[in-house]
């Protein structure tokens, strides 16, 4: 097929409405009614921008979720300075938290690893 054979035929596919999804080119008529996308190339474009997304998003809900656990931190290092009995309250408190985790660690592993 020569260059201008190529372009006579572009000139020529009837297009859509329809627009790509990734870079908003009209899409032929000749892709299907469920095409979305105007090549192979933009669909998988779009969906690693998809993917990029959500990995960003991932990532901010990550630093809110260590500055609110920073805070935590900083709230209860407050309150176990206040004397001895809020230091055991808190000791006491965390070694619960801490026995609770363990066992639903344990629970999770159901016995599957004896040494652990
Ligand atoms: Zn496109």
């Amino acid at each position: 097929m020569t260059v201008g054979a190529l372009a006579g035929n572009v000139r020529n596919v009837p297009t859509t409405r329809r627009r790509c999804a990734y870079c908003d080119t009209p899409l032929s008529g000749e892709l299907g009614a469920a095409a979305r996308y105007c090549s192979r190339a933009h669909r998988q474009r779009a969906y690693e921008a998809r993917q990029a997304d959500q990995t960003e998003q991932l990532r901010r809900r990550i630093r809110a979720l260590e500055r609110q656990l920073a805070s935590f931190e900083r709230v209860i290092e407050t309150v176990a300075e206040r004397g001895p009995d809020c230091a055991a309250a808190v000791t006491d408190a965390l070694r619960q938290e801490t026995e609770v985790a363990f066992a639903r660690l344990k629970a999770r592993r159901g016995g599957a690893n004896p040494a652990g």
